[in-house]
C-alpha cells in the first residue's frame, strides 16, 4: 500500500476528531443520572428551574451523602420531599431537599423518597432515613412498616 503523506496527515487529522466526538457524547449521555423528578414534573407541564442547578450544587456541597447511609459516590441525588410538581415553589426551598443515593442494592432514593414508585413521594422522608439508617434495599423491602406505607402511598 502506498500512502501519501498528506493523505496520512488527513486519516489522522480524522481520526482524532472522530474520538473527540466520541468522548464528548459519551460525556453527555453518561455522567449524572437521569432525573426522574424532572422527568415526572414534565408529564404536569412543569419545567425545572434555570436555578435548579446552582441550589443542587450548593445543596451537595451542605450534604453531600446519603441520609440513610452515608455514601458519598456518583449516585447520588438530591431529593425534593414535597415534590417538586405538586409544590413549585418549593422546588428551589434548601430545606425542601434532602441527599439520597440510588447505589445498587440500596436504592434509598426510590425506595425511602418516592416508596418504589417515581411518581410517589414519601413526606416522612427525613424520619425513614434515620430509621432505615444503613439498611439495604432487600431489608427495607422485607420491613413490615414500609410494605405497609409503601401500600398507602400517594
Ligand atoms: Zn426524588
Ligand atoms: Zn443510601
Amino acid at each position: 500500500m502506498n500512502i501519501s503523506l498528506p493523505m496520512l496527515l488527513l486519516i489522522v487529522i480524522a481520526v482524532f476528531i472522530a474520538g473527540l466526538i466520541i468522548a464528548l457524547l459519551m460525556r453527555r449521555s453518561g455522567g449524572s443520572s437521569v432525573d426522574h423528578g424532572a422527568h415526572v414534573a414534565r408529564k404536569h407541564g412543569l419545567e425545572r428551574s434555570p436555578e435548579w442547578p446552582r441550589v443542587e450544587h450548593e445543596h451537595r456541597k451542605r450534604e453531600p451523602a446519603c441520609a440513610a447511609c452515608g455514601y458519598k459516590g456518583k449516585h447520588i441525588q438530591v431529593h425534593h420531599v414535597k415534590p417538586f410538581h405538586l409544590h413549585p415553589h418549593l422546588e428551589l426551598d434548601p430545606n425542601n431537599l434532602i441527599t439520597l443515593c440510588c447505589a445498587r442494592g440500596r436504592d434509598h432514593h426510590l425506595l425511602l423518597g418516592h416508596l418504589d414508585s417515581w411518581h410517589s413521594y414519601n413526606e416522612h422522608v427525613r424520619a425513614d432515613a434515620k430509621h432505615f439508617h444503613h439498611k439495604s434495599a432487600a431489608q427495607i423491602r422485607a420491613d413490615i412498616h414500609w410494605q405497609k406505607k409503601m401500600a398507602l402511598r400517594p
